[in-house]
Parts: C-alpha cells; sequence; structure tokens
C-alpha cells in the first residue's frame, strides 16, 4: 500500500469508483481508493441498476447523461461489461400538474438535445404492451434510457481508472482521517496510514460517520427501500422486446423487465422507514435488511392494477436495502465547509444514475477549482447546522415518500419546519404572512389577506393578484419586509482590505461609509460569490450575501486568508434582523424615527451607509435597494427588532405601508433587471458573459481576473439578455429553452410577470448574433412557443432617478 497520495477516496461504491475514474481523465494518477469490503459492498451491489434522465433540474440533467452515457460506452474503453440495457422508459402523468411538469422538463432536455418524447396512451401501450394506462395523460418517453448491471458497471469505472493509474485497495478500512500540521490529511487505515494532498468521502451510509472523525454532521439519512423480482412470466416471455422502464406516480413504483419476469420498487408513500439511525455498524457489508412487505401494500396493490400480470405472479426474490438520503433528496458533491481539501461525494438516493456525473464533476471540481455545470442545488454548503438532527430525519423520510410526486413552483412542504425564524415570525403569521424557507429560515412569499390555499403550479396561480398588491404599494408609496435571512459577515483587521481585494473583481468602497456590489470569481473566472460590501472603516467591512450562500459564501471567505495575514471574519447572520424599507415614502416614514438627515443633500445618498438610531435603537442603515426604489436597509440587533418593527410600521401607517414577500421581491427585481446569484449569475459563465462588465476593477489584481479580461478582449459565445415576453398564463421561470425557428440559441435562467411595468419578463443565455437589443425569438413555456424581444434597459427606471431620489 502506498503511504503518500495525492487523493484518497474513502468508499467503493459507484460514486468512489466514478469519481476516481474521472480524477485520472481529468489528469491527476496518484489517486487511490479505500474499501472496507469489496468494491460496490454498501448500497451499490444490489440497486436496481435504473438510469433515468427525467430529473428537475438542468445541472442534473447533464450529470445524468453522464452516467447512461458512460454505461453504454464504458465495456469499448476497459474491457468489462457494464450489463447496459438501453430499453428506454416512460413515466407517466396522471394529472395536469404533472403534464405541465412534463412539458417544462422536456423543454430542458431538448436545450441539452437528450432525445425524449410526450407520448399519448396508444403509444405507450405499443411501447409496453403490458401497461393499463386509461388514467394516464401523458407519458414522458426517454428512449436512451436504460437500465445497467451496477456491480459490473462499477468495476468497469475500477478499470479504468486503474489504466489510469489509479490504485485500489480493498478490505482495507479507515479508521481515521486526521489534519496535519502541513495542510496534508492522514488517512489512518487497518494497514497502515496514507498521507494525501486530498480526502474525499465516498462513504455511503457510512459517510455521516466518516465526517464525524473531522467533526461533521452530514444530513445523510439511511432509507429501507425495497424491491422485488418476480418469477418468469408467460406474458413478459411473450414480448417481442424489452419494454422500457415504467415510473409510475400512482404506486409510487418503478417497473422493468428482469430476466422474464418483473421487477419492482416501491417508495412507500406512508411508513417508510429511516434505517441506522444510531450509526451503521461497521461490519455491515454485502448485507441486506429484513423486509417489511407490509410497509407495500398500497403501492403494490396499484402496481397490479397498471401492470395486471403482475398480480397473481410468484415473487422470486425480495430486496431491501439501504440508500442514502439527504433533506432535499439531492446529494453531497464538493468541498465541507471549513475543512481545506475535504470533499463530499456521497448521499446519493439515486447514486448508479448519478456516480459517474458526480465523479466527472467532483474531479473537475478537485482539479480545477471549477465545474463546468452550475452545481449550487449539489454543494454541500447549502446546508448548515440547522439542517442536522431531527430535520434530516424527517425530511428525509418526506423527501422519500414524495420520491415520484413533482416539487411544484411555490411549494415548500411543512415537514421538519420551522428551523429558524426572526423576532418576527409569530407577529408576521398573524398578519397573514405565508411563509417558505430557505436555508433553513422561514420567509413570508406573500401575505394572504385572509385564510387562502396557494394552489401551487408552474402557470399564475391564485396569488398573482396578492404579488400585484403588494409590487404596486411598494413602487408607489412604501413597502416593509423582513430580510434577515441575509447572509452577513464581519471583516474586520488590518488585513481585511488585502483579503477583499484579492477575493472582489470589483473596485472595494473607497470610503468609511460607502457600498459596494462585487462578485468573487474562480480561478478560471466563474462567478462563485455575490457580496454587498460595505466600509465602515479601512478596517472593518461588513459584507452581506443571499441567504442560501450563508454558509458558502463565509467558507469562500475563511479558505481564502493566506496563513499569517491579520483578519478575522464573523458569521453575524444570527445576530442581526434586516427591515427592507422601500418606496418613495420611505423616506418620509424613516424621518419621523429618526434624527439622522436622510436626504441626499445630507450625504445619506444612494450606495452609502450610515450607523443611526431608528426609534432609539441603533441601526446599521444601508442606501440600497434590490427592489430599485427609493429605500434602506435596516439592520439591527436581533433582538431589537420586534421594536425596530413595530415602530417602523406605526409610522409608516400614514403611507399606507404594506408588507411584502420574496415573491413580490422577485417580480421587482426582474422589472429593475438586477441578476440574481445562481441563477443568472453562476460559475459555468464570467462577468463578462453575464453583461457585467462594469463590475470589473481594471487595476489590481484578484482571482480569476487574468480570465476575465482575457474575455473582455476576446469576446465570448455566449450573453446574457433581459427580455419582455408576451405570456399569458404562465410567465418563464428558468430553464425554458429558446428557439431562432427550430434551432435552439439559449436558456432562460429567471423570470417573472412584473406588474407595475404589466410586462412578463425573462433573463436567458444566448448564442452570439442574439444579444442586441430588439432582437427577437421564441421562448417555450410549458410547450408553447411564446415571442421574445431583447430589452435595452431595465424596464423600470431604467435612469435610477427613484433609486437615487
Ligand atoms: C434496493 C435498492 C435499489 C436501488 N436502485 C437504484 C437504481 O435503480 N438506480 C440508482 O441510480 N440507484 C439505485 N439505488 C441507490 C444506489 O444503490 C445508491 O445510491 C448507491 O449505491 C450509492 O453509492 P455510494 O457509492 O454512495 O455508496 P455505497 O455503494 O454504499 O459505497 C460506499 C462504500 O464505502 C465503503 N466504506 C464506508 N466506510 C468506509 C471506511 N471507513 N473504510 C473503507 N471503506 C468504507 C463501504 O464499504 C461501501 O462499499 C438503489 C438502492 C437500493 C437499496
Amino acid at each position: 500500500m502506498k503511504t503518500h497520495a495525492r487523493v484518497v477516496v474513502i468508499g467503493g461504491g459507484a460514486l468512489g469508483a466514478g469519481l476516481l475514474y474521472f480524477l485520472t481523465k481529468e489528469g491527476w494518477d496518484d489517486v487511490v481508493l479505500v474499501e472496507k469490503g469489496e468494491l460496490t459492498s454498501g448500497s451499490t451491489w444490489h440497486a436496481a441498476g435504473l438510469v433515468p434522465h427525467f430529473i428537475g433540474g438542468l445541472s442534473m440533467a447533464k450529470l445524468h447523461h453522464v452516467g447512461s452515457e458512460l454505461y453504454k460506452n464504458l465495456e469499448q474503453e476497459t474491457g468489462q461489461a457494464t450489463g447496459w440495457h438501453g430499453c428506454g422508459a416512460i413515466r407517466l402523468a396522471l394529472n395536469d400538474d404533472e403534464v405541465d411538469w412534463f412539458h417544462h422538463v422536456k423543454g430542458m432536455l431538448d436545450y441539452l438535445d437528450i432525445e425524449c418524447h410526450l407520448i399519448g396512451q396508444e403509444e405507450i401501450r405499443q411501447l409496453h404492451p403490458l401497461l393499463i394506462v386509461d388514467d394516464v395523460k401523458m407519458g414522458f418517453y426517454t428512449p436512451t434510457d436504460g437500465h445497467t448491471d451496477p456491480a459490473s458497471s462499477t468495476h468497469a469505472m475500477a478499470v479504468g481508472a486503474r489504466l489510469g493509474g489509479a490504485e485500489i485497495y480493498r478490505h482495507t478500512q479507515v479508521l481515521d482521517t486526521r489534519l496535519l500540521g502541513s495542510g496534508e490529511w492522514e488517512v489512518v487505515t487497518d494497514k497502515g496510514s496514507i498521507i494525501c494532498e486530498h480526502v474525499v468521502n465516498a462513504g455511503g451510509s457510512f459517510a455521516k460517520q466518516v465526517g464525524e472523525w473531522v467533526g461533521l454532521d452530514l444530513p445523510i439519512v439511511n432509507m429501507e427501500h425495497h424491491y422485488l423480482v418476480t418469477e418468469n412470466l408467460p406474458e413478459v416471455e411473450a414480448l417481442d422486446h424489452e419494454p422500457p422502464v415504467v415510473r409510475d406516480p400512482r404506486a409510487s413504483c418503478y417497473y422493468r423487465q428482469e430476466q422474464q419476469g418483473i421487477l419492482i420498487g416501491p417508495y412507500e408513500k406512508q411508513g417508510a422507514q429511516a434505517w441506522g439511525l444510531n450509526g451503521v455498524d461497521w461490519s455491515f457489508d454485502m448485507e441486506l435488511l429484513s423486509p417489511a412487505l407490509e410497509r407495500l401494500e398500497n403501492s403494490l396493490q396499484h402496481a397490479g392494477e397498471r401492470i395486471p400480470c403482475w398480480s397473481d405472479a410468484g415473487i422470486k426474490r425480495v430486496v431491501n436495502g439501504p440508500i442514502t438520503h439527504t433533506p432535499d433528496g439531492g446529494f453531497l458533491l464538493g468541498p465541507a465547509a471549513g475543512l481545506r481539501n475535504y470533499w463530499l461525494c456521497c448521499g446519493a438516493s439515486i447514486g448508479i444514475t448519478q456516480g459517474p456525473g458526480c465523479g466527472k464533476y467532483l474531479a473537475q471540481w478537485m482539479v480545477h477549482g471549477q465545474t463546468e455545470i452550475n452545481v449550487r442545488d449539489m454543494d454541500p454548503r447549502r446546508y448548515g447546522k440547522w439542517a442536522s438532527g431531527d430535520y434530516a430525519v424527517a425530511k428525509s423520510i418526506d423527501e422519500y415518500q414524495q420520491m415520484y410526486q413533482p416539487y411544484l413552483p411555490g411549494e415548500y412542504r411543512e415537514v421538519g419546519r420551522p428551523t429558524r425564524v426572526t423576532a418576527l415570525y409569530d407577529d408576521l403569521k398573524q398578519k397573514g404572512a405565508i411563509y417558505g424557507d430557505s436555508f433553513g429560515w422561514e420567509r413570508p412569499k406573500f401575505f394572504a389577506p385572509k385564510a387562502l390555499n396557494e394552489n401551487y403550479g408552474f402557470r399564475r396561480t391564485n396569488v398573482f393578484n396578492i404579488i400585484g398588491e403588494e409590487c404596486r404599494a411598494v413602487r408607489e408609496s412604501v413597502g416593509i419586509a423582513d430580510l434577515s435571512s441575509f447572509a452577513k459577515y464581519e471583516v474586520r483587521g488590518p488585513d481585511a482590505q488585502r483579503l477583499l481585494e484579492r477575493v472582489c473583481a470589483n473596485r472595494l468602497p473607497r470610503r468609511d461609509g460607502d457600498v459596494v456590489l462585487s462578485q468573487m470569481l474562480t480561478r478560471l473566472g466563474g462567478i462563485e460569490c455575490e457580496a454587498t460590501v460595505t466600509r465602515f472603516t479601512a478596517e472593518h467591512y461588513y459584507l452581506l450575501s443571499g441567504a442560501v450562500a450563508e454558509l458558502h459564501d463565509f467558507d469562500w471567505l475563511v479558505q481564502h486568508v493566506i496563513p499569517g495575514e491579520d483578519l478575522a471574519i464573523t458569521n453575524v447572520t444570527d445576530d442581526y434582523g434586516v427591515l427592507v424599507l422601500a418606496g418613495p415614502k420611505s423616506r418620509d416614514v424613516l424621518s419621523g424615527l429618526s434624527d439622522t438627515d436622510l436626504t441626499n443633500e445630507g450625504g445619506f445618498t444612494w450606495l452609502r451607509a450610515k450607523e443611526i438610531k431608528v426609534a432609539g435603537i441603533p441601526v446599521r442603515a444601508l442606501r440600497i435597494s434590490y427592489v430599485g426604489e427609493l429605500g434602506w436597509e435596516l439592520h439591527c440587533k436581533m433582538d431589537a427588532l420586534s421594536i425596530l418593527h413595530g415602530a417602523v410600521i406605526s409610522a409608516g401607517k400614514a403611507y399606507n405601508i404594506r408588507h411584502f414577500g420574496t415573491y413580490a421581491l422577485n417580480a421587482l427585481r426582474m422589472e429593475k433587471g438586477y441578476k440574481a446569484w445562481g441563477s443568472e449569475l453562476t460559475t459555468e459563465i464570467s462577468l463578462v458573459e453575464a453583461d457585467m462588465r462594469r463590475f470589473i476593477r481594471e487595476e489590481g489584481s484578484y482571482i480569476g481576473a487574468a480570465v476575465v479580461q482575457r474575455k473582455k478582449k476576446d469576446g465570448v459565445p455566449l450573453h446574457l439578455v433581459y427580455c419582455q415576453v408576451e405570456a399569458d398564463d404562465a410567465d418563464p421561470m428558468g430553464n425554458e429553452p429558446v428557439y431562432d425557428g427550430d434551432n435552439i440559441i439559449g436558456i432562460t435562467t429567471s423570470g417573472a410577470y412584473g406588474h407595475c411595468v404589466k410586462k412578463s419578463l425573462m433573463f436567458a443565455y444566448v448564442s452570439s448574433g442574439f444579444q442586441s437589443a430588439g432582437t427577437s425569438f421564441e421562448v417555450e413555456i410549458l410547450g408553447k412557443r411564446r415571442k421574445a424581444i431583447v430589452l435595452a434597459e431595465p424596464a423600470w427606471d431604467p435612469g435610477n432617478t427613484r433609486l437615487k431620489a
């Protein structure tokens, strides 16, 4: 066994082997994998092997595609068969929401050039003669889907990795991982230690325990999952082709042919069981769990109605094994917060599908510092401490049970909530706040005048007019929002400025009290973070990021401190509450509560910050506005938030002050043409593609500068455009394909209806030649093509006169 390696991967399942394979493809050959049993002996060996393309997100669809492509072709490269069956797959839609969802996903797959068809009952019957589909509204057919033999495929990736120089140590248990003074890691095994630069936790069902060695509390929960295989069936034997895999939301089951029988895998909608919550015995290896068929009754009954020949079939094999789940059903891929060169590659609930893609993109991340896809929804730093313990268990169980139900736009399932609330939570609830959650924080989506059930969906819903009223209140008078969920950091010390100059692409605020928006870039120029930077003194900066970026951005800052630099970075998110006060009357409201001169003439201009008193409460008042109006963000100690809020509401009564939520916030920022981190601004592109050249500083060096300057000079093939759309009952929401005639030329990133400008609006990335103002093309929303025109300027207040009023 080697004593030194560049990378040690802990765990030889589909994810660990996938990563090892792709690390060698990225050119790192000094890489080893350590497995306590045989390869695949955790969850991988007994999986059903399905590899679907149908998935809700664009990046995830790209990642899934890596799996099917690799399994199809790996035998040629390695000589090791993978057991790939390219039989295709059909997902069934049983209601209108699912039909909308299918249209949305089809748009995404069309953009990625992954073959898919929306088909009717007759075509479904032709492809799968054993199905009863009278209740089916639509089928989503992906002919390039299939299933693979998980063990053979994992071994094939291992063979490929070995051919690329990797080494694999089987029957070697990792006992500990220790950070050495040198910054390297010591991976302690029962056969000796390996010192390495990077360590990867791909421990599957054991990943949580492996993470505990370094102080991580990963939100991973093992769920019991069954499938059953029938004896040979004459109806299957009579088929002249292998029918596609089927996913059936009614039974919450998948079905596929297995030899001459049928394999059925139910995700029970009730009574699903978590397993190993107090830890998994390290000796668990090549084992299954005891079947609990009584839990599956409901699903299996529906399955029998879907495939009648299955009802009387004899069952030849029952498999019940552990699957890792996380609160949102996604895996953990990327750096572990607070630990240098400690990576996570675990938590996958469909890991056979995702192993190769996880491997490919994590390898890119480790080797180049950036992936070619937007990994925001995969990054482990999307979870904070709030996501562990009971929350993780409750959410993971729910996620498992809802596996085959669509997560509709606007839907934030109640399970496990609330975890993080501000001092105003109850008060605003009384006032009609309907909450959603982000990074654990409860945030009002909108305020319902009276008890109202929001009809979630892909089209405009029954809260459309309420959003309009909230938007108009902000634009016409004054609105208030509790946005205490903003991530907030103090950066203090003699070297604070040096750090920020190194990570920020924009120039830093020059004077005390100046506020600047800046992106932070990877060394390949991709947009990694976006922060509002306020300078209180040259040695004291106050940074704000979006709620979901709290741990991510904090980690980015901390990881970029050079040893010896004299500064402290503190996450003060929980310490400060934030009220956003916005609208033409906001100054009138505030001036009744403060002695500070709030006028432009008095020096409180746009992009200035002051520590002032409001209703006697010390407040950091920042004159910035994401909604594009005169306004202030009022940051006060969290325990003073209630009093501050009460005072502002009292003073605002004369101006009909109105609460607004995140739906209105999104609509208002779209009217102003403000881009959002994670949708428009991602690591996939730089500030040049994002049309944000004015945020690129010319002087001094910073991370990513060389790439950005080169792109500025040479030009880029992709451009962010801001458009108005001829929509009617559904607005763009992101991930819709953009067409010029029959050619796809781009993809939307986000959108909303602008209630005050009375226009449906969207951002999209389009190819060169389509970015000029006035250019028109079409965007496909839920299966219908809509005309879109590139706008030259924001739909609202293009001259910033209201903002600067
Ligand atoms: C019944 C069933 C059916 C499934 N069907 C499908 C399907 O059709 N399609 C699909 O995509 N997914 C399916 N899955 C899910 C899939 O099996 C898992 O998501 C996948 O196997 C996870 O792979 P992994 O590499 O993360 O974990 P594992 O395969 O569990 O690998 C982790 C490895 O790490 C090793 N390890 C842990 N700790 C240590 C240590 N300290 N030292 C050394 N080694 C260590 C373990 O021994 C293990 O081999 C199914 C799961 C089940 C239970």
